[in-house]
């Protein structure tokens, strides 16, 4: 950027210029974290209506030199742009199902189901299902217990292709969860056809329904539909005692949230774990 002289940059506001070179940085970093495997997954516990711990979401974790922390919502946009969230995925993949064999291994925790989040373009690719058999075979991981948490955005994609692709994976045991339900291109008429297991009312919905009528309903409707489809609801975002009440008194079985435990490194949840009530 040696030649770059003040008239490229009058092209930019500041602040826009700023947006720019930030983001161009974030990627240079991302892809230097990717080769370095800077990332981790941290694990949040999912539970059923009587307090057992059912399962763990896997979440992804970025600790960048001289910044912190930085937010999955900030770098997995980017990595969708860029293609990097293909080998991000396959890690992420890999060390998931890592977790889930050394869990199955453990008798007190051999039941816990691993839901993972898969982005529209991995699923996408040619070789996803091998990928994921992969993973599977590699790590010793029991398919039933692997759950990919999909999103609407797939369902912009040629439906018929996303089916036989789920079929394809379902045969081998892995299960389904539709995430955010409710947040972005919806349609009745696919959710049918779709072979889920679960369905995901995001914490938009769930963050107001003490204050906010038309959340309340939307709440209520996500599990009344889900169940008359077979499916199991799970409340993301559960954070108050009060909103855990009033989710099971509107029938919703399963809860994630601050409200039990942040997403935590993998010792540290094994230690909640431990912690909890039998
Ligand atoms: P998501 O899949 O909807 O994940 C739920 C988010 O809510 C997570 O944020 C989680 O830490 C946060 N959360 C959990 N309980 C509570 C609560 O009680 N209150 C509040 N306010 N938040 C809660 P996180 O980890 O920052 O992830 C943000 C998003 O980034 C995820 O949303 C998902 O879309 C994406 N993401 C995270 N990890 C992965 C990954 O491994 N692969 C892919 N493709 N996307 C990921
Ligand atoms: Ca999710
Ligand atoms: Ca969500
Ligand atoms: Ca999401």
């Amino acid at each position: 950027a040696k030649e770059a002289g003040p008239s490229t940059i009058l092209f930019f506001e500041p602040q826009m210029l700023e947006e720019v070179s930030s983001r161009a940085r974030l990627q240079r970093d991302l892809r230097e974290a990717l080769q370095r495997q800077d990332f981790a997954l941290h694990y949040q516990p999912q539970l059923a209506l009587d307090g057992t711990v059912v399962g763990v979401e896997a979440l992804i974790r970025w600790r960048l030199e001289g910044h912190g922390m930085v937010s999955p919502m900030e770098f997995i946009p980017l990595a969708e742009k860029t293609g990097l969230i293909l080998p991000l995925g396959r890690w992420i993949l890999h060390t998931a199902c890592r977790q889930l064999a050394a869990w199955a291994r453990h008798g007190a925790r051999r039941h816990l189901t691993m839901a993972v989040n898969v982005s529209a373009g991995q699923f996408q690719q040619e070789d996803f299902v091998q990928q994921v058999r992969e993973a599977l075979v590699e790590t010793g991981a029991p398919a039933h217990r692997l759950k990919l948490e999909l999103t609407e955005s797939l369902m912009l994609q040629q439906i018929e292709a996303v089916i036989a692709r789920m079929r394809e994976l379902q045969a081998l045991g892995v299960q389904f969860s539709l995430d955010d339900f409710g947040t972005g291109f919806s349609s009745l008429a696919y959710l049918k056809r779709l072979p889920l297991a679960q369905l995901k009312i995001d914490q938009g919905f769930v963050r107001d329904i003490l204050e906010d009528h038309n959340d309340a309903a939307i709440a209520q409707t996500v599990i009344a539909l889900g169940h008359s489809l077979g499916l199991e609801v799970i409340a993301e975002g559960v954070e108050t005692e009060q909103h855990r009440a009033l989710l099971a008194q509107w029938g919703c079985r399963f809860y994630q949230g601050y409200l039990f435990s942040r997403p935590l490194p993998a010792e540290a949840l094994q230690d909640w774990l431990d912690a909890q009530p039998p």
